[in-house]
């Protein structure tokens, strides 16, 4: 018999919309759009906003929007908030197969609990006390006017291994850890079943993250199980640090409304976070394609990259430097033979625009005066020059010969004259897109 075909690869990004992106949550959806792309599978959006008090519109929309900017558009979009039925639903079928129970007791009796059982010097685990009660139990204590919160029953015998994708080999202790409460008393859910439910109903099939949810695996994995359903794959990505050392707070503050407003290309986000910790070195690529090529998630190492803004500022620049004209031509008023003469001379798109300005004037230059006759024979020396990519050289050459000036006091009276700047992309292909008809008049006008 023909073996099933493999299941279409799936990923999912899931934040909650409580906030704006951060760095860190930027490159969780990366490693997810990285690999749905390498696998030819689909990325997904899934709002986790079970916490319907923090959540709100407006970041699920801000979130949208900082993927749409950073050129990683989901394939589509799940909200925990439309699924409770299905949630419940599930959560029924768990205490069907005692996978799942209810407790009573009140935060202020957990802390108690805790409080004792740390003063004897032991782990802090939920004492199952409530798999004792009885219907009678129950009865009464709802007759109180308890609601009861629900706990997941996890187990040696339920799966607890998984070979992470990045870390290889892993597990968590079943035993060491309460049982974990997946909704409270109140019906509000918390994060763990509903992130398992909606993985199995979206057919993700990997779940790639922070290595602050290694413990939520293990538990999820026995989530997966008590489901009857397989485990989709888990890879946990070391977290970032800042410039300044791990818990760092600004680099919880650098998203993308900071990326825009410091002119850095969404090209070269993704080239940072994808290479950032990992064998591979960060290159400054002019597509995705050698980024989705070469990703793989085995090249993550474990220690914890250092993002460091300069850095980016740096790649950001050389990106630029390489794009072809295509890439910005939506974005930019140059012609090819415009931005092919001040790519290099850019740090952000945005000025290009300066040099635009010096290419069609009126350049503001400085007085000259010492230079007046200087330039005026240059001018007179241009007038008799084709305009072409030769011509700065050919000035350039006659002039030498014929005033002895070399070097510095060559070239940056010219310069100057010509765009108003001491320095700036080759003259030999801006004086052509300044024309002769501006050059001549700046030459005159100093
Ligand atoms: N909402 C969770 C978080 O942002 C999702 C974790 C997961 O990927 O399952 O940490």
């Amino acid at each position: 018999m023909p073996s099933a075909p493999p299941a279409p690869v799936v990923t999912r990004f899931a934040p909650s919309p409580t906030g704006r992106l951060h760095v860190g949550n930027v490159r969780t959806a990366l490693l997810n759009w990285l690999t749905a792309r390498k696998l030819g599978g689909r990325f997904l959006l899934r709002l986790d906003d079970t916490d319907v008090a923090r959540s709100t519109e407006q970041f699920a929309q801000a979130i949208r929007e900082d993927l749409a900017w950073l050129g990683m558009v989901p394939d589509g979009e799940v909200r925990q908030s439309d699924r409770f039925d299905r949630y419940a639903e599930v959560l029924e079928t768990l205490a069907a197969s005692g996978h799942v129970y209810p407790a009573y007791e009140t935060p202020e009796e957990l802390e108690l609990k805790r409080k004792v059982l740390l003063a004897r010097g032991l782990p802090p685990v939920y004492d199952r006390a409530a798999l004792a009660l009885t219907a009678a139990d129950r009865a009464r204590l709802e007759a109180e006017g308890r609601r009861p919160h629900w706990r997941f029953r996890l187990s040696p015998d339920l799966p607890h291994r998984w070979d992470d994708l990045v870390r290889g080999p892993s597990h968590i202790d079943p035993a060491s850890l309460s049982d974990p409460v997946i909704r409270r008393a109140d019906g509000s859910w918390l994060y763990m079943l509903p992130s398992v439910i909606d993985d199995i109903d979206m057919g993700v099939t990997h779940v790639l993250r922070g290595e602050d949810h290694v413990t939520n695996t293990g538990i999820q994995l026995q989530m997966f199980a008590a489901l009857g359903h397989p485990a989709p794959a888990f890879g946990h990505a070391p977290l970032l640090t800042g410039a300044e050392g791990k818990l760092s707070k600004r680099l919880g503050a650098i998203g993308v409304a900071e990326f825009r407003a410091a002119g850095i290309e969404p090209l070269a986000v993704r080239a940072l976070l994808a290479r950032l910790g990992t064998s591979l070195p960060v290159e400054p690529v002019t597509s995705d394609a050698p980024l989705i090529a070469g990703f793989d998630l085995a090249h993550l190492g474990r220690a914890h990259p250092r993002f460091d803004e300069a850095e980016l500022a740096a790649l950001n620049a050389r990106i630029l430097h390489a794009l072809p004209h295509a890439a910005v031509s939506g974005r930019v008023a140059l012609s090819e033979a415009e931005w092919l003469a001040i790519r290099g001379n850019i740090t952000t798109l945005a000025e290009a625009a300066d040099w635009k300005a010096v290419i069609d004037g009126p350049v503001a230059a400085p007085p000259q005066a010492e230079e007046r006759s200087y330039l005026a024979e240059a001018a007179r020396l241009l007038e008799t020059l084709e305009m072409g990519p030769e011509t700065w050289g050919a000035l350039t050459s006659a002039l030498a010969a014929r005033t002895g000036r070399k070097g510095r006091s060559l070239f940056l009276p010219l310069r100057l004259a010509l765009t108003g700047r001491t320095s700036g992309p080759d003259m030999a292909a801006l004086l052509p897109l300044i024309g002769k008809a501006r050059a001549l008049e700046r030459l005159r006008a100093a």
